[in-house]
Parts: C-alpha cells; sequence; structure tokens
C-alpha cells in the first residue's frame, strides 16, 4: 500500500481524509513498503510523526488512489475503440461513461457510440499501472492514443497529456490557423462588453497599483534599450497624431500648463542652485587669488595686477624701458 503525506492545504479538495492531528503516527517499514514520498525529506523508512509535527505539517494521510490505475479501452463490435483511464473499477468506469454519454452530447466518442448504442461497446483492461499521480497515470493513456494515432477505427480525438511545450505549440498553431476568426471575436467582445472591460482594467490596476508599479520598474530597468528603440519607433510613428493631441492640450489647458511651467522652473532653479552658486564662488575666489598674486615685469621688477599703471611710472621701470 503506498502512502502519500501532504500538507493540507495541497489536499483539501479530497474527500478520503484521515485526520491525524491528536495522535502520534508510526508506520512500520511494512507498511511503508512501496514508499516513495518523504515529509520534510525525511526518509520514509519507519516514519514517526509527533503531535506536534501533524498538526504544523502533515496533517492528512491519505491512501493513493492512483496505485489502482489502469489503462482501458472501450470496444465497439465493428472494431472502433476509444482508450481512457480510470483508478475505479472498470464495470464502474463504463456506468460513467454511459452517464456522460447522455449530457457531453458533442464529444466525438459520445457522438460515435450514441449512434451505435451502448448494447455493442464492452470495456477492456489494456494494462493495470499503479502509479503515484493523475499525471503519470494520463501519460501512459497518452501513450496508447499516440499508438493509435492515424488509426481511423480510434475515437479518441484528444490527447490524455500534453507537456506545456507541446500545449504552447499547438496554442500557437491553433492560433495562427484561426487568427481572424480570434481577432474578430475579441473585437466584437470588446466592444460589447467595453464599460465592464474598463471598470475590470481600473480596479485591478486600482488594487495592484504597487506591484504594477515595481514590476515596470523592473522591467524597464533590465530592458532599458529595447524599451528606448519601442518608445522611439512609437514615437517617430505617431508623431503628427501626438504632437497634434499635445497642441490642443495646452490649448485647452493653459492654466494648468502654465502653473506646470512655473513649477518645473522651480524645480530646476532648485536643482540647479547650489551648483551655479559653487562655479560662481569659485570664480570669484580665483579672482581673489589672481589679483593677490605679483606679477613678474620685464624690467626684473614685480608688481600686483592693479598697481600696473603705477609699476610703468615707476623709477625701475622707465629707467629699463630707456636704457
Ligand atoms: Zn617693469
Amino acid at each position: 500500500m503506498i502512502w502519500i503525506f501532504a500538507k493540507k492545504t495541497l489536499f483539501k479538495r479530497y474527500t478520503h481524509q484521515i485526520s491525524i492531528t491528536m495522535e502520534t503516527l508510526t508506520l512500520t517499514p511494512a507498511e511503508c513498503e512501496e514508499e516513495t514520498i518523504s515529509i520534510s525529506s525525511k526518509p520514509i523508512e519507519t516514519l514517526t510523526l509527533t503531535p506536534a509535527e501533524c498538526e504544523e505539517e502533515v496533517i492528512i494521510v491519505e491512501k493513493n488512489r492512483y496505485a489502482a490505475g489502469k489503462i482501458y479501452k472501450l470496444v465497439c463490435t465493428d472494431g472502433h475503440y476509444y482508450i481512457g483511464s480510470t483508478i475505479t473499477a472498470l464495470n464502474y468506469r463504463l456506468n460513467n461513461h454511459k452517464q456522460s454519454s447522455k449530457k457531453e452530447l458533442n464529444r466525438p466518442v459520445y457522438v460515435y457510440i450514441n449512434i451505435i448504442g451502448w448494447d455493442d461497446v464492452e470495456i477492456e483492461l489494456v494494462e493495470k499501472y499503479s502509479c503515484k499521480s493523475k499525471e503519470e497515470l494520463l501519460k501512459k493513456e497518452d501513450e496508447y492514443i499516440q499508438k493509435g494515432k492515424g488509426d481511423k477505427l480510434c475515437l479518441n480525438f484528444m490527447r490524455a497529456h500534453v507537456t506545456p511545450e507541446e500545449s504552447a505549440k499547438r496554442m500557437k498553431e491553433y492560433y495562427e490557423k484561426n487568427k481572424e476568426k480570434i481577432l474578430e471575436y475579441h473585437k466584437k467582445y470588446t466592444a460589447e462588453n467595453r464599460d465592464n472591460i474598463l471598470t475590470y482594467k481600473k480596479e485591478y490596476r486600482e488594487k495592484n497599483a504597487e506591484a504594477i508599479a515595481d514590476y515596470n520598474k523592473k522591467y524597464v530597468a533590465e530592458h532599458a534599450e529595447e524599451v528606448k528603440e519601442r518608445k522611439d519607433k512609437y514615437y517617430e510613428e505617431k508623431k503628427d497624431e501626438i504632437l497634434a493631441v499635445n497642441r490642443l492640450y495646452v490649448e485647452t489647458h493653459k492654466e494648468t500648463v502654465n502653473a506646470y511651467k512655473l513649477k518645473w522652473a522651480k524645480e530646476k532653479y532648485a536643482k540647479l542652485a547650489p551648483a551655479k552658486k559653487a562655479a560662481h564662488d569659485a570664480k570669484t575666489a580665483a579672482r581673489v587669488l589672481r589679483d593677490k598674486t605679483s606679477v613678474t615685469c620685464t624690467c626684473g621688477g614685480t608688481y600686483l595686477p592693479h598697481h600696473k599703471n603705477r609699476h610703468a611710472e615707476s623709477k625701475k621701470h622707465l629707467k629699463f624701458a630707456t636704457a
């Protein structure tokens, strides 16, 4: 027997659960015989869970239903067949199919069987496949479906299991093939639900404002060049429109625009003021220094800059000049 231990939240939707919250649970190696799953990386040989652990982490013990997995075949007397998988008894599954065929009238397999009638259909076991999850079981089922691909007698029109890559590829192919139809539908839907969509978008933006801002900031930081390119391209393409809109706004919102202009000018001044003052102070300091530094004349004498004229008339300089 295989047991699976899981956090309560993951298994909420299951119905057969045994609560072990109040008692210590011990499983012997025999009970864990086919065990493959460990809790909190604790390998399960002998597993003992204390009440505290039970309460905190592991609350539900569930018998693994996929241990009873099986692949079956619905076989019609005329040779048509349908591959499926189940964890229930085969006759129980057959009854399920019969019930479903009354409701899912468009499912290809039922379209066909509803024509020939269930009296000509039998269920057969293909393979017992004990596994651990629905995904595993569906993968196995899909192997059989793939084998019947192209077989005219096979009534499986849907894959049982597709990998995310396959799924993405198929989605893309579907989109390419039905592009026009999809766009048309989208357009129609958007037009008909415009108000609802706008309200929803607005509410969403308000509710997630912070997260959106963070995301945008991060995105722009990581894709700086790309963003700039896109912006430039957009501007180039829509230049006339953008400029016209801007002009119209300026004309119709003069007061607001002027108030903004004033605000920007003040902000710009406040931002630039310290640098301007520093430059001015530096210039003054240089001038003061220059004024204090004596100049050496060709006559060999020295003078301060503002005494240049006085020096030119000094005895020493005149003597040198007339020599
Ligand atoms: Zn001189």
